[in-house]
């Protein structure tokens, strides 16, 4: 049997309600750093995580925690991201745990991440253990809090543990809980080597590192092993866990979380949820994958210099690694070059790859407006997908459109129901259940993914003040009647302008996008005409008026240095602009569509 003091397990929560702050106590507690390595929130690694506050990727941690029952428990956890774009790293950081401890900010209560990711973790046979945090703060009600657990969920809540993350309350007590609570793994140390993939990178100096759970056997330097479904073959150069640290170890045997390294160049060839065997005693069959994950959204994304594109292709390659949920394909468009597509699994997803391409790579690029996926029956009898405005088919070949509908669950105070259904009402929206308990009111809702795209999230935050939670999984596909409007300039349709939307609605976003078209182009030395079209009509019309005279013409009295800021300032705006015919169009024309007043 594999080592009985080993404990796997995940923390699952809303965002915001304390994970990262928790799982830093943890590695205080069992000393996995020195105060000094102790800096701020340790999990969250990358930039962007501690810029945004969020935790995107999955990461483990390997501690030895002393009971005072007198032995030494080896703990593996895994952080998981919170927010709903990442929910499919959540099942995948969990597939890899015995339990899982669900955190709820006391003062704020069960939000719609808590119940979505604790039903994976039921689904997968975790153990979970309930855990209510802040419970410093004088909003904290813990009574309250534990009935939710109770009736939102239906989970257990008598035993929760009352922990504060901040001054470090009941953190020990929790630890002890989880020990006691959460099964050792089950595996078989003797049996062939079955060791899942669950994160998978590219580090420029090791090559691809994976981190891995070994269900059963061993996995040691100097083994030849191979992915279960290439079956190409690889020395494992190192393997070890990290403390956070990265510290080596001989092997990895069943029941423990580690990182492999095996002179793996290909960044394709160790993909996450594939099973490591060996060659010399290899198991019969893999372990189950994660499910293939489909995205959502589609934006294309294209360098502003095209000297870029294989660069982009490049960086496209790594990211790749690191998240499998990024889809792309080169895409060609007449007014923005060669450049790609990629798919999303929502829009903060596209945000952070957008960024760290620009960041990690330093790439300059153009992204267009986002657009979910349309099923098409043509008149010929056949059902195509469009994941881009400009390929759909001329309105003679369409015998109907489909739009992606989402189940949504929304949570909120009661106070705020009523712009929450006068918002849902807006974007479309069919009610299917609305349930009260105390003074929270949870809220089922069918709407189109398109209009959830847009700007739902930010308008159902700025309706509830921020105290609504939302979660949505995607339900059917529907017929709609949805056109293509198109944007001209100076008469030119730019197909990466085009957008598809519901036809009752059609000309008031034509005008919208031309007139937030006219405010983003620059002025030019020519009159620009802007058009909205659907067909052959032209449903809004704007112009941007030619320039009369030369800038640093403004900066009367010859102030050089004032002159000098002006053209940098030109020169630095120039760098997220692309020339289509002879009219520069900005990065902000292109997302147009997102904004809105
Ligand atoms: P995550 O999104 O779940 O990882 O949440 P974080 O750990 O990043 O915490 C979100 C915010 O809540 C941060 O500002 C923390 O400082 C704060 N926070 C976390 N735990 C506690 C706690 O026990 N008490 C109080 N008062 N604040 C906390
Ligand atoms: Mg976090």
């Amino acid at each position: 049997l594999a080592n009985q003091n080993i404990r796997n397990f995940s923390i699952i929560a809303h965002i915001d309600h304390g994970k990262s702050t928790i799982s830093d106590r943890f590695i205080q507690v069992c000393e996995g750093l020195t105060e000094r390595e102790m800096d701020n929130q340790v999990l969250d690694s990358m930039d962007i995580e501690r810029e945004r506050g969020i935790t995107i990727k999955a990461q483990s941690v390997s501690l030895d925690f002393k009971s005072k029952d007198g032995e030494t428990y080896h703990l593996n956890f895994i952080d998981t991201p919170g927010h709903v774009d990442f929910s499919y790293e959540v099942s995948r950081s969990l597939s890899a745990c015995e339990g899982a401890l669900l955190v709820v900010d006391a003062s704020q209560g069960v939000e719609a991440q808590s119940v979505a990711n604790c039903y994976t973790a039921i689904d997968l046979d975790l153990e979970v253990v309930p855990v209510l945090n802040k419970i410093d703060l004088p909003a904290a009600d813990v009574f309250r809090v534990s009935q939710e657990i109770e009736e939102i969920i239906g989970i257990d809540a008598t035993d929760a543990i009352h922990v504060s993350g901040k001054t470090g309350i009941g953190i020990e007590d929790l630890l002890e809980q989880l020990v006691e609570r959460i099964p050792p793994p089950q595996g078989d140390p003797e049996a062939p080597l079955k060791a899942l993939i669950i994160d998978s990178w590219f580090d420029n100096y090791l090559g691809v590192v994976s981190l891995v759970r070994v269900i059963d056997g061993k996995i040691g330097k100097k083994s030849k092993v191979m992915p279960m479904s290439t079956k190409a073959e690889y020395q494992v150069d190192n393997v070890g866990i990290f403390t956070p640290k990265r510290v080596e170890k001989n092997e990895l045997v069943a029941g423990e979380v580690g990182y492999v390294i095996a002179g793996i160049k290909d960044i394709e060839a160790a993909k996450v949820g594939d099973t490591f065997t060996t060659v010399k005693n290899p198991a019969e069959k893999p372990l189950d994958g994660f499910k293939e994950i489909q995205p959502r959204v589609f934006a294309g994304m294209f360098p502003v210099s095209a000297d870029d594109y294989e660069n982009l292709r490049d960086a496209l390659d790594k990211l790749h690694l690191n998240d499998a949920s990024l889809h792309y394909e080169p895409e060609t468009s007449q007014a923005l070059g060669f450049g790609f597509r990629l798919g999303f699994l929502g829009m903060l997803h596209m945000e952070i790859v957008q960024e760290r391409l620009e960041r990690e790579y330093d790439l300059d690029l153009i992204t267009t407006a986002p657009s979910v996926v349309y099923e098409v029956e043509t008149t010929k009898g056949e059902t195509i997908s469009i994941h881009n405005p400009a390929e759909l088919p001329a309105v003679n070949y369409i015998e109907e459109i489909r739009e992606p509908i989402i189940r949504g669950t929304i949570m909120v105070p009661q106070e705020y129901v009523g712009n929450v259904i006068s918002l849902c009402i807006e974007k479309r929206g069919i009610q299917k259940e609305m349930k009260y308990l105390g003074n929270q009111v949870t809220l089922d809702y069918l709407l189109p993914l398109s209009e959830v795209v847009l700007d739902f999230f930010d308008r159902l935050k700025s309706v509830s003040r921020g105290y609504a939670s939302f979660d949505y999984e995607l339900d059917h596909f529907e017929p709609a009647p949805l056109v293509k409007v198109d944007i001209l300039i100076n008469g030119e349709p730019v197909d990466a302008l085009s957008i598809i939307v519901h036809k009752d609605f059609s000309q008031s976003r034509g005008r919208v996008l031309v007139e937030r078209m006219r405010e983003v182009i620059q002025r030019q030395m020519f009159d620009v005409a802007i058009q909205a079209a659907i067909g052959g009509n032209i449903i809004a019309r704007s112009n941007v008026k030619a320039l009369r005279k030369n800038v640093t013409a403004k900066c009367y009295g010859g102030d050089v240095s004032r002159k000098r800021k002006l053209l940098e300032k030109q020169k630095a705006g120039k760098k997220r602009m692309k020339q289509v015919g002879n009219v520069e169009i900005p990065q902000e024309a292109f997302l147009a569509v997102l904004k809105r007043d």
